[in-house]
């Protein structure tokens, strides 16, 4: 049977990293095994909905470069794709359900339901007690039905059959058992028409012949539930993997309070998303125990379902600001170009040759964490210093310097190659020969260039800067310093 898997994310209003994690082993998974992945919105919970959501759900899948076969905007031959339009479907399967008495109204109110739980207070939560409340089993059938038909407002609950052992076999967690003293009678549909999760969940798993189900262990409760309906419908099951949580460093549940966990503000942050996607894949599994750097490629060639792990992972923004890091390095600059032009562009730093920022790029790439960081980091590579950072003027300015440097822009004016090799000896050549220490002019040179005390090399920079410029950028500052104004 070929793989059909599928990520069923709610649209709350963002895609939480975790979300992210989930589409991408899913994604890794199919493509591993050559199936198809599938994006199903499941919006059934319309308490809460927000609007875009799908919108910015499917834009942050895009800038992570998970690309899915089916759903929502793409069609295939399972849709529609987007819950809310499916609702014919679920009523049908669910009066399946009633049919086969697998399933039974009921019509208590939220007060109703409310006063039981005070009855019964319970640790952790109280069932539904079928036996003494309003509805299809108490009531009977002619009741249930004149109810029905006068309007009152009803739900569908799932008839859990007593004291039975549910178990399957989780790929990652191995066997699982849970008795249905434990389980809920759990409503199905709702009072506006609308299934609840479990309901749409497991008939969609179904028709839309999902073969694997991989999702976050928080579901994994909810599991024993979809069983008892696959079994109830008769239907084979599919097989269940749950992902380990993801952990704050200090191994609390992963929340805001710790930074930011919606995929776009990693995006907006600028990271890059191969090295976000790399950083994701290996939250709960790593292909071998001596690499962290890997191409979606061999994410794909080497993805075990069986060798994720159980425990919780981690989420280490240290480790992502590395990740990051290394890839920075790596990355071709005619690459890492086009993501600077609209950074320097939205601060109306226009008209740069793209030769030119490669090798600003190139020049900086070690220094930065991110390409954002350029316009302030490297400011003084788009336009002159304009003011010059007074202590390491007071310092490195001396009475002398000036007329030490006349010859030396001289020297500059007259040489064409301005290569940092050539610069360097040039430089050294004449200072030395005057029997002085080249870091006497280093730092005045520095000065006069970028205005800063620290930057990359600075005869490469005088290179990268070029010729014209940097004998401006002398000029300039000597005519300052004589007219007094620094
Ligand atoms: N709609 C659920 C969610 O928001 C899907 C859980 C599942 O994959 O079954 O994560």
């Amino acid at each position: 049977m070929s793989v059909r898997v599928r990520f069923a994310p709610s649209p709350t209003g963002f895609l939480h990293v975790g979300g992210l994690r989930t589409a991408l082993y899913n994604y890794l998974f199919a493509k591993h095994h050559k199936g198809r992945f599938v994006l199903r919105i499941e919006d059934t919970d319309r308490t809460r909905l927000v609007e875009n959501a799908v919108e910015n759900l499917i834009g942050s899948l895009h800038w992570a470069g998970i690309d899915y076969d089916e759903g929502p905007g793409k069609g295939g031959d399972y849709g529609p794709y987007i819950q809310s339009e499916r609702l014919d479907i679920y009523k049908e399967y669910s009066e399946m359900l009633h049919e086969k008495g697998a399933a039974y109204y009921a019509f208590d109110t939220a007060e109703e339901i409310e006063e039981m739980r005070k009855r019964e207070p319970s640790e952790q939560f109280t069932k539904y007690d079928r036996t003494s409340m309003k509805n299809e089993l108490t009531l009977g059938e002619e009741e249930t039905r004149k109810l029905i038909e006068s309007g009152s407002s009803y739900v569908l609950r799932l008839k859990v059959p007593g004291n039975t052992i549910v178990v399957f076999d989780d790929l990652i967690r191995g066997k699982v058992e849970v008795n249905t003293a434990e389980i809920d009678d759990q409503v199905l549909m709702k009072s506006d028409g609308y299934p609840t999760y479990h309901l749409a969940n497991v008939v969609d798993d179904h028709l839309m012949k999902i073969t694997q189900v991989i999702r976050g262990e928080e579901w994994l409760p909810s599991t024993p539930k979809h069983i008892l309906l696959y079994e109830a419908f008769g239907w084979d099951k599919p097989k269940f993997a749950h992902l380990p949580l993801l952990l704050n460093p200090d191994k609390t549940k992963l929340s805001k309070r710790q930074g930011s966990v919606a995929v776009e503000d990693f995006a907006k942050e600028g990271y890059f998303n191969d090295a976000f996607v790399n950083f994701i894949a290996l939250l709960g599994w790593n292909p071998s125990s001596d690499r962290e750097i890997y191409s979606i490629e061999e994410l794909i060639d080497s993805f075990d379902i069986e060798k994720v792990n159980k425990g919780g992972a981690v989420f280490d923004r240290a480790k992502l600001e590395w990740m990051n890091f290394q890839y920075l390095k790596q990355k071709p600059s005619s690459e890492l170009v086009e993501l600077l032009f609209p950074i320097l562009e939205s601060k109306a730093m226009t008209g740069f040759a793209k030769d030119y920022l490669e090798n600003v790029i190139n020049l900086f790439r070690e220094r930065i964490k991110f390409i954002k960081e350029l316009p302030e980091t490297a400011g003084y590579m788009f336009h002159s210093p304009g003011d010059y950072e007074k202590d390491y003027l007071d310092k490195h300015w001396r009475e002398n310097t000036i007329e030490i440097l006349k010859p030396l822009l001289e020297k500059y004016r007259q040489e064409n190659d301005f290569s940092h090799t050539n610069l360097y000896e040039l430089t050294k050549t004449y200072i030395e020969g005057l029997g002085m220490k080249m870091k006497e002019i280093i730092h005045p040179i520095r000065l006069m260039i970028t205005g800063k005390s620290a930057g990359a090399g600075m005869f490469e920079t005088m290179e990268v800067l070029g010729k014209q410029e940097c004998i401006k950028r002398i000029e300039e500052f000597i005519k300052l310093k004589e007219s007094k104004m620094i």
